[in-house]
């Protein structure tokens, strides 16, 4: 299994986008997990089809972070970190690469 990450999808239908989290390989088989075969709930259109389309991926190592093998820089690490509490405000935010400063980011709603 590979961690998962964020995953950006294209409605076939609709073209709107959409995040899911996944993992390109789901379990140890070897058989990746093919995102344009999964059927997925449009939030655009709400017609549930396979075909979308990946538009975009976060950095595997995302997730994991603070990771010491795989360090992202701060920059990255904040972009992915918006697009996660965007989409889901449920998710728990992965520890960041050292923190710059102590202040916690304003909450949004
Ligand atoms: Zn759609």
């Amino acid at each position: 299994m590979t961690p998962p990450r964020l995953v950006e999808l294209r409605c076939p239908d609709c073209g709107e986008t959409q995040w899911t989290i996944d993992c390109d390989y789901r379990g140890t088989d070897g058989v990746p997990n093919r995102y344009e075969e999964n059927a997925y709930a449009c939030r655009g259109c709400h017609r549930t089809s396979a075909g979308f389309a990946v538009v975009q991926k976060s950095p595997p190592e995302f997730l994991l972070q603070p990771h010491p093998m795989y360090p992202m820089s701060r920059e990255d690490f904040e972009r992915w970190a918006r697009i996660l509490r965007e989409n889901f405000p449920d998710h728990p935010i992965p520890g960041g690469p050292r923190r710059a400063s102590s202040k916690a980011p304003p909450a949004e709603k």
